[in-house]
């Protein structure tokens, strides 16, 4: 457990649960407001000729956005924590760090937002990537002269492949990569992936650091100055920072992280058990089942196994009759947020990516994903029962 505690609140603290409450007190305002207040405006006052509050001009800073930022870099053991429009203005920027000609080393399981780009934006910029299945393959043959980074999810989506951090972070160090990880299906409630050896951590903060589907944000984390100063200047030039108000959001989203993902994955330990002994289902991936081959992995390197199921139906038929059925949940793309919404990844998150490579990762029409929510369990099994036997 870290109990090294806060960078700017000045208390030492060892639980997780706690770093979600803890707020940057020397930002507070005379009054003392509680709920931190929403600073709408786009510009700021200067004292006097040369003085500065710290704050001129919101595209650069705002002091909920700072307020979110904190409690962010906290969440993560991150120097900083920077906030974007989105997940992906955040991964966009992130690319920015690398020059035409720079090669780079992806998971082929990935959220399809990130492929496109690397396909559509990164390719045009000069970048090139080898795609490979970092949780069974070494990447060491891959790396070239021009290697700059290694960027991953873990667990992957929607294929909840588990890669160990440690384990490949030992070969970035040595190499002089970066190892970038997407951390947004586990959250840092369960996953701090900058402990782990990796350099640059992102989320999309859309889900569950949000955790209320209203409202679109993204994370950068970094442990290191340079890297931070880098990614400050491109984002105060490119402009993607988060509004106040969606700032503001997510930071309220934030305090309950803790008992949301408490129960979500609670909901979701029985629904995979429910789902694996369903004569429709053929199968079920759910870190936290021990079959699982990251299930190892996943113990070692994080606390918990998430909230995240993919299953597979016995035809693309049934799986089109669940999407067609469901009345509790919701058929909706996205994740993370207090309701349990299903997801078709092949016509929604995963829509623009190729099909050989759709083919290669099992991602077919019999496949669905689930986002369990913080429903009561009996609600959502009945339902599961109910679009079943429709
Ligand atoms: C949703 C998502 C993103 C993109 O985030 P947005 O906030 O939608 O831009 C990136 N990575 C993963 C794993 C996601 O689930």
């Amino acid at each position: 457990m870290d109990c090294s505690g806060c960078n700017k609140c000045k208390v030492a603290v060892c639980s997780i649960d706690t770093k979600c409450q803890l707020l940057d007190r020397s930002l507070m305002d005379q009054w003392g407001a509680v709920s931190f207040p929403i600073y709408q405006t786009a510009t700021f006052a200067h004292p006097g000729l040369g003085e500065s509050t710290g704050y001129d001009y919101t595209r650069m800073q705002n002091p909920t956005r700072k307020q979110l930022e904190t409690i962010v870099a906290n969440l993560e053991n991150g120097k900083d924590a920077i906030a974007f429009s989105s997940g992906m203005a955040a991964i966009a920027t992130v690319m920015e760090l690398f020059e035409p000609g720079d090669h780079f080393i992806i998971d082929e399981d990935l959220y399809g937002g990130s492929i496109r780009l690397f396909n559509e934006i990164s390719k045009k910029n000069g970048l090139e990537y080898t795609a490979i299945s970092l949780s069974n393959e070494d990447p060491t043959p891959f790396i070239k002269e021009n290697t700059k980074a290694i960027y991953l999810e873990t667990p992957t989506n929607p294929m909840m492949n588990v890669t160990d951090i440690q384990k490949l972070s030992a070969i970035t160090r040595e190499k002089k990569l970066l190892l970038i990880v997407d951390n947004t299906f586990l959250s840092p409630y369960f996953q701090n992936p900058l402990d782990l050896g990796a350099d640059i951590v992102i989320h999309s903060g859309t889900k569950f650091l949000g955790g209320h589907h209203d409202t679109i944000g993204g994370f950068v984390v970094v442990k290191d100055e340079e890297i931070d100063e880098r990614l400050r200047f491109i984002y105060k030039t490119t402009g993607a920072g988060l509004s106040p108000f969606d700032s503001w959001l997510i930071l309220r989203g934030i305090r309950t992280l803790a008992v949301r993902l408490e129960r979500a994955q609670e909901n979701a330990l029985k629904l995979a058990q429910f789902l694996k002994n369903n004569k429709h289902v053929t199968k079920v991936i759910y870190p936290g089942l021990p079959e699982h081959p990251g299930y190892e992995i996943m113990k070692k390197q994080a606390r918990g196994f998430g909230a995240m199921i993919t299953f597979e139906v016995e035809s693309e038929e049934f799986a089109r009759k669940i999407l067609n059925n469901v009345q509790l949940i919701y058929f909706a793309e996205s994740l993370g947020g207090t309701e349990t919404l299903i997801t078709y990844p092949i016509t929604q998150t995963h829509a623009d990516v190729p099909k050989e490579v759709l083919e290669k990762n099992g991602i077919s029409g019999r496949l669905l994903r689930l986002s369990v929510g913080i429903e009561g369990i009996e609600d959502l099994i009945k339902e599961f029962t109910r679009v079943f036997e429709a």
